[in-house]
């Protein structure tokens, strides 16, 4: 087997190896936690998963780690507004550290809920204040630093390559640049560390050899990655979002303290779009995960959803779709539980998944690998050992899935819709009224961290 895949660096599919032998190290930006996870960002971390698995089908033992963006991120790319997190606390009343707590926890729950592996490390960038700032010193020590009245910028000027994995037109920036440059000497200089605004006490600070502050967004990444998996390891991953700004600026950092370009494969997915505008958390009017769930549909459905699109090609997201995910998923498991096991699997079908797969992971030509195989005269028990072989990479549960398991009737859903408008709009009454309604139906609503989750009465002992 062989595995291929795009490296935005270099603009190419290429030839995967690992840098050491059977091991591979993957860096994933994690999210920013001020509020939900929208489905977009979810469609990122399927990619990943799916990277991962497809991994470990090649035999290597991967290091997954993950970060959480809990400090630093601000409103704008151009390192100006407020922290994403001191205004989400403005926008709940809760402080800093509760919400990133508690959509931290949320976040998890949505991950376990579209059967994400576990990665073996979580990183939060608050618990990593000291590697930030060690890796600033470092930075400044090399000359590629300058320090503003409101923090301490990397120069991109000092590098002739800076922005090549966007492939950046610095004539072209400079000569058409509009943005508000601040104190900064070039639009494409970033902020390393910034100062607490004078006379104010933010939330989340830290005392620094510069004054007291807290880092900017990059460096987290950048300290974290090669604190864990070391300054040249083997993928790097995020949304293509992140490309021109986030890890151009990770690549600078890296390649002036370290030499190198951080990762060796930089891979990124495409975004997830709603009616062709990009779907965006800031605008505060998203689709969550739960907010499907509600309509009766099964996160790993959304999964499925996913993996019909091929990475590196936007997803148009539309409720059509995702119903006729929900009816594909239900025939691929109906199907599979009225088959027997103890077979072995098919090995020419298993070949020729696992070379779509290992093409740049393609899903979409993999999933029609796998209905040709539903629908071959293979005997029952061969077509199911085969299926759990695909399903390693598909991450579908198959094999966990049972039959029992309930439907959210479409006059059921409605109401539970309204009752998290009800409770949107905090009005408790009416909330409750309609969780009455809904008991007298025979369904029960339970209200946890991330949203109110809806089950049969007579489900819950069984
Ligand atoms: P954030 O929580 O905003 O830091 O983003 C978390 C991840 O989601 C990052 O990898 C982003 O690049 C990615 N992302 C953001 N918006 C979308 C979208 N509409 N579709 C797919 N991925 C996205
Ligand atoms: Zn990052």
């Amino acid at each position: 087997m062989s595995l291929a895949l795009y490296d935005t660096w270099s603009r190419t599919v290429r030839p995967f190896t690992a840098l050491q032998p059977s091991h591979v190290g993957l860096y994933c930006c994690g999210p920013t936690v001020y509020d939900h996870a929208h489905i977009g960002n979810l469609r990122t971390y399927v990619f990943e998963d799916v990277l991962r698995r497809v991994l470990e089908l090649n035999g290597y033992k991967v290091r997954h780690v993950v970060n959480i963006t809990d400090v630093g991120h601000l409103v704008s790319d151009a390192d100006e507004g407020e922290d994403k997190m001191e205004k989400g606390s403005r926008r709940t009343g809760e402080s800093a550290w509760e919400i990133a707590e508690r959509y931290t926890r949320a976040f998890m729950s949505d991950w376990r809920a579209l059967n994400l592996l576990e990665p073996t490390l979580w990183c939060r960038a608050t618990d990593h204040i000291a590697e930030q700032i060690a890796f600033v010193a470092e930075l400044e020590r090399t000359g590629c630093t300058y320090r503003t009245n409101d923090g301490v910028y990397f120069d991109t000027s000092r590098q002739d390559d800076y922005g090549y994995l966007a492939r950046l037109d610095h004539a072209g920036l400079q000569a058409g640049k509009r943005v508000a440059l601040g104190e900064k000497r070039s639009a494409t200089d970033f902020a390393l560390w910034k100062f607490s605004p004078p006379g104010s006490t933010r939330q989340m600070e830290w005392d620094s050899p510069w004054g007291r502050g807290f880092p900017g967004w990059h460096i987290e990444c950048s300290a974290m990655s090669a604190k864990y998996l070391g300054p040249w390891f083997d993928i790097h991953c995020g949304g293509e979002d992140h490309i021109a700004v986030h890890h151009s600026n990770e690549i600078a950092q890296t390649q002036a303290r370290h030499g190198t370009r951080s990762a060796n494969f930089w891979m990124h997915g495409h975004f997830l779009t709603l009616d062709a505008a990009k779907m965006s958390k800031s605008t505060g009017d998203f689709l969550r995960l739960q907010s499907l769930i509600d309509r009766g549909i099964d996160p790993l459905a959304y999964r499925y959803l996913c993996l019909g699109a091929h990475y590196r090609s936007k997803l148009r997201f539309n409720h059509e779709a995702l119903e006729a995910a929900q009816a594909a998923l239900d025939r691929l498991r109906k199907a599979y539980t009225s088959w027997p096991v103890g077979g072995t699997e098919d090995e020419d079908f298993v070949a020729r998944f696992n070379a779509e797969v290992n093409q740049d992971l393609n899903l979409p030509r993999a999933l029609a690998v796998l209905w040709e195989l539903v629908r071959s005269e293979l005997p029952d028990e061969t077509r199911r050992a085969t299926v759990d072989v695909f399903d390693a990479v598909l991450g579908l549960q198959l094999a966990e899935w049972r039959a029992d398991t309930f439907e959210i009737p479409a006059d059921v859903a409605d109401l539970a819709r309204q009752r998290e408008e009800a409770r949107a709009r905090k009005d408790w009454p009416e909330s409750d009224r309609l969780r009455e309604v809904l008991r007298a139906k025979g369904w029960q609503i339970e209200d946890g961290v991330d949203g109110q989750r809806l089950s049969p009465l007579d489900a819950k002992g069984a």
